[in-house]
Parts: C-alpha cells; structure tokens; sequence
C-alpha cells in the first residue's frame, strides 16, 4: 500500500501566513479554592504545528491533563492565550469555543468518556453524526480505524462489555474518524499491554503523517517517547 507524502517537517516556517494549529503563550491555571491552591500550569510556551508528533512526559502531578485540558479548551486558563486555527478560545464565548473545538479538535481522553447506551462501531460515529459529516467513507474510515485498533471483533459491544484498554482503544480510534487538525492525546497507553501500547503509537504517529494532524501527546509512559518527532518535560507545571 502506497502512503501519501508525509508533511515537511517545518510546514509552519516563520514567514509562514498560516497560523501554527495549537499555539499555548504564557499559559498559567490555578486550580483549588483559597484554602489550597495548585498551580497546575506555571507560564508555558508550546507550538504545535501540522504533521508534527509532539510528546509531552512527566511525573503524576506534573500537570500534563491539565495542559492538553487548556489546549483543547476544556479548562480555560487563570492566564495567557491558547491559540487554535489563529483563534484565542480564551476570548470566545462558550458556545463559539464548543463550535471552534468540534471544528478543529480531537480529544483523546485518558479514561475514554465513552457513550453508555452506543456500541463501539457507534462511539466512533457519533461526531460525524452530530457534525453532519456521517456519508459512507466515514462508515469506511470508522471500521478502518476499529480494525487499527484491534476492535473489529468488538465493533457491536458496549462500553460495560469491554474491558478498560478496549475503551481506551475505541476513545483513541473515536478521536481519528473525522481527521482533527489536532489531535489531543492523554495517557493513551495506560491501560494497554506492551504489544498494543507500541501499535497505538504507531497509529498515532501515521495518522499525524498522513493527515498533517498536530498531536500533542501526555504520556508519562517513557517507552513510547520514541514514537513522537519532539519530547518535552513537565515538572510542576512548567515546561522544559
Ligand atoms: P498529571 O496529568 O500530570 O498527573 P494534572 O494536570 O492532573 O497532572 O494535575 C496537576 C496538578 O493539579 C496536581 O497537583 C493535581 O493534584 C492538581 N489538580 C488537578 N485537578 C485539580 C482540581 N480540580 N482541583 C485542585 N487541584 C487539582
Ligand atoms: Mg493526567
């Protein structure tokens, strides 16, 4: 099977109009109340540009959920600007951030989040359902992806008949289907064994060539490292 070409490694050169897809500038996010406060996030710079596989590692604590949260506009940061598309979602109103993440986002989340009642084939169509994008090459894209993944057998399951890595595997697979321009991944190896964890990010680090996806992984599993173009270190919410 042929691959089409992958992107240059710096499609986003300065000079370059396009706006990098993810661009965090001096992002801080103080969580708790005043009694204890967490500084998750401490001024953090990150770029993510297209067809570029970026690993983010560090500690349990270090705040890796908490940057890609930031990132996919899910948390929105006690300070600094999150760039997507050229857009700041900080200055957006709810609605226009929902809109402007479904546009541009794939979230993989480290515990799935997957829909009770849909079976796994369902999960993965469900965001072309809602985007209105659900034609029969999505079908085709969906049950492609299962079977990256490992899940074809289990394509008819529900959430409660898998165990805890097949959820993971059908979040990650869910996230691919509508080929983000940036692809937000947290800890998608955790509950997978050794074998599987490597086909994963090996899936992750195509889908990025292919698709010119920016993805931005969290992972504290330092044998996958080796899978991203460029590794950066958390460590008590500053990056280094
Ligand atoms: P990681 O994903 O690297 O394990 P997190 O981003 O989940 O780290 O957490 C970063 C820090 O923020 C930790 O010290 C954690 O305890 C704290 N934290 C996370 N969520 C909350 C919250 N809702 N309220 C208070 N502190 C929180
Ligand atoms: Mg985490």
């Amino acid at each position: 099977m042929t691959r089409p070409t992958p992107a240059p490694a710096h499609a986003q050169a300065a000079g370059d109009a396009t706006p990098p897809a993810l661009r965090l500038t001096g992002v801080s996010l103080r969580l708790g109340d005043d009694q204890q406060q967490v500084t998750a996030l401490d001024q953090v710079d990150l770029t993510a540009g297209a067809g570029r596989f970026l690993a983010v590692t560090g500690p349990s604590g270090s705040g890796k959920s908490s940057l890609l949260a930031v990132a996919g506009g899910l948390q929105t940061p006690t300070g600094g600007t999150v760039h997507v598309a050229g857009v700041d979602l900080t200055t957006l109103k709810e609605h226009q951030r929902t809109a402007h993440r479904r546009r541009h986002i794939g979230y993989v989340f480290q515990h799935a989040n997957l829909m009770a009642s849909l079976t796994a084939r369902e999960q993965l169509l469900l965001p072309a359902h809602v985007a209105g994008r659900l034609d029969s090459t999505t079908r085709r894209r969906a049950d492609e992806l299962l079977e990256a993944v490992g899940m074809t057998g289990r394509a008819d399951r529900r959430p409660h008949q898998l165990s805890g890595g097949e959820r993971q595997r059908v979040g990650l697979a869910r996230a691919l289907v509508l080929a983000p321009d940036i692809l937000l991944v947290d800890e998608p190896t955790s509950a997978l064994d050794r074998a599987r964890a490597r086909d994963i990010v090996e899936l992750l680090a195509e889908q990025t060539r292919v698709h010119h996806t920016a993805t931005v992984m969290v992972t504290h599993d330092t044998e996958i490292l080796d899978a991203a173009d460029h590794v950066l270190t958390l460590r008590d919410g500053r990056l280094t």
